[in-house]
């Protein structure tokens, strides 16, 4: 099988709450996700999703994945997109750098995997584990009492796991972390993420100020150092996230013994391919994982469904339904949350169908 071809569309997902707010002051309220459809010689199409949390959280932002697919697809007609492994190293061949641009790619080739074997990517990932896995919940940055009253109400819908945005000022995170805790019950977990919003000092005045309290502490401070040196000072369940971006941060995190948890975003590795090798060394390492994407719609979901849903479930810290916190779906098939929990279509491939409908005309095609 060989490519004859790649589209690429652009869509607007706007925010069912209006806004998501994180550390230092950033904010999204309309998601700006690009789809990338694969067609092969065979008549089958695959297709993938790529959407950055804007600009300023990783380097990446939503026109660089265009811009990159331009430079990158005309140059992966004729590849055998069923090759996966020779496929990622002819794309960081052609492109230096720049995964998020790839993954999209990377996930549409999976989806033609799958339907060529008959089988879900969920299955050709390593296999199902269970009936369904567990969500956490993101917390938008708001004042301690509202947080609190958030996660209330998505506790009523059925998850158990809450990742608060704070990384602000450290004596209201303080407030933030105590007020959620108080209304969360035994068996709930608590994540506080702040998006290496704090300096070092402040990070050490927040884990220590909250001692008593059971809670994770994510991403601190903007270096792999500094994070290092607060965790050494703190016994807190400790999550790294945006400095962990390949194998190499993952093998040196391990020998510090610097986390417990790793966030394993889909485009910050550069598509499932690089993304199920992370996810493969972290369970021979006994390290637990995040597995998610930046952002995305329907088909993102479904990617991150097919590789949680094919990780050991005691590794499998938890996972995320991105679709649910936006208002636009774009393919028919994708995973729905039901009662906090999640699982990877039954289906060949993805398992999704694209609505042509919602992503109009393409905005690019070779
Ligand atoms: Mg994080």
């Amino acid at each position: 099988m060989r490519i004859t071809g790649l589209t690429v569309y652009q869509v607007d997902l706007p925010l069912r709450e209006g806004a998501y707010k994180w550390s230092g002051g950033k904010s999204v309220t309309v998601f700006d996700s690009t789809v990338v459809s694969v067609q092969t010689d065979a008549g089958l199409t695959g297709w993938g999703e790529v959407c950055p949390l804007g600009p300023a959280y990783l380097p990446a932002y939503a026109a660089g994945v265009r811009a990159g697919l331009v430079e990158l697809g005309p140059q992966l007609v004729g590849e055998n997109p069923l090759e996966l492994a020779k496929l990622n190293r002819r794309m960081d061949a052609i492109l230096k750098g720049h995964p998020y641009v790839k993954s999209a790619v990377d996930i549409a080739c999976w989806d033609l995997l799958g339907q060529v074997a008959g089988l879900p990517v969920c299955s050709l990932l390593g296999g199902r584990y269970g009936e369904d896995f567990g969500l956490y919940r993101a917390i938008s940055q708001e004042p301690p009492e509202a947080m609190a009253a958030s996660v209330a109400g998505y506790r009523a819908q059925g998850y158990h796991r809450f990742q608060l945005k704070v990384g602000g000022d450290p004596d209201v995170d303080i407030e933030r972390i105590r007020a959620v805790r108080a209304v969360l019950q035994p068996g709930d977990r608590l994540i506080a993420d702040a998006n290496t919003g704090w300096t070092q000092h402040e990070a050490q005045r927040v884990v220590r100020a909250v001692r008593d309290v059971d809670v994770y502490i994510e991403q601190p401070c903007l270096t792999y150092e500094e994070c290092l040196a607060v965790r050494r000072n703190c016994d807190h369940p400790f999550v790294l996230d945006e400095v962990v971006d390949g194998i190499d941060m993952l093998v040196r995190g391990k020998a510090d013994l610097a986390m417990d948890v790793v966030n394993i975003k889909i485009s910050k590795f550069g598509g499932l391919t690089k993304a199920r090798q992370a996810r493969d060394l972290c369970v021979s390492l006994g390290i637990g994982m995040t597995i998610e994407d930046s952002w995305g719609g329907d088909i993102v979901t479904a990617a991150i469904a097919h590789l949680a849903h094919s990780t050991p479930t005691d590794f499998l810290f938890t996972s995320t339904d991105f679709n649910s916190y936006v208002t636009q779906s774009i393919a028919e098939g994708a995973p729905q949350r039901q009662n906090g929990r999640l699982a990877a279509s039954t289906a060949p491939g993805l398992g999704i169908t694209p609505r042509l409908d919602v992503l109009g005309q393409p905005v690019w095609s070779c």
